[in-house]
């Protein structure tokens, strides 16, 4: 059951390996790519964005042919988003994006290098570019380091309150895990996709 393959796909064996056996990992965070002021994408970068273009249309497409979930797979995905990493689970790290605009992302603390940490196909925040590859990025800190700290004064919520919101970071945190759910479901999708010669 060989279906199409999306262009520029390709199987990474340490992902499979670290994820699922809990394989040694390496101590050190990767880094990639430059942050300086004067980047300008290389000519391979302008290649990956290029593949990466190619294979969110193929998706978009496969989606749309795909037929609709079964209630077993709902259910999957919902036990699965309710697990939800708490901010000391996740580390920062700062993004470049193809367009050069940066951001940050959360990944789980345990994906040191950059492809298993990071989705690589999101939406620029600031120019909406989509998808925009990762042309840099380097791990900062733990979420809990930010988010522990309070707020500077805003009121806390009465306790009258009927229902209780979901802070700005919870939500992103849900998005977090969301993403992350989506790239390791793409993953194994293209690793199914592809069959060795
Ligand atoms: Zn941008």
């Amino acid at each position: 059951m060989s279906g199409p393959l999306p262009p520029g796909s390709r199987v990474d064996p340490e992902t499979r390996d670290w994820e699922t056996q809990g394989m040694a990992l390496p101590r050190e965070y990767e880094s990639l790519g430059s942050f300086d002021a004067d980047w300008h994408p290389s000519s391979q970068e302008v290649k990956r964005q290029a593949e990466m273009e190619a294979i969110a249309a193929w998706a978009r497409q496969r989606a749309m042919e795909a037929p609709p979930l079964s209630e077993r797979q709902k259910d999957v995905i919902r036990r699965s988003m309710s697990e939800r990493p708490t901010p000391d689970e996740l580390m920062v790290w700062r993004v470049r994006l193809f367009c050069g605009h940066e951001t940050e992302k959360k990944a789980h603390r345990t994906h040191f290098t950059v492809q298993n940490a990071l989705y690589s196909g999101g939406r620029c925040p600031t120019c909406g570019l989509e998808p925009a590859t990762i042309v840099a990025a380097k791990a900062m800190h733990l979420a809990s380091e930010t988010e522990e700290a309070p707020p500077p004064g805003p009121p806390r919520p009465s306790p009258s309150q009927p229902v209780r919101r979901p802070t700005r970071a919870e939500l992103e945190i849900d998005v977090v895990a969301l993403r992350e759910r989506v790239a390791m479901l793409e993953r194994e999708s293209r690793e199914t996709e592809v069959r060795p010669e």
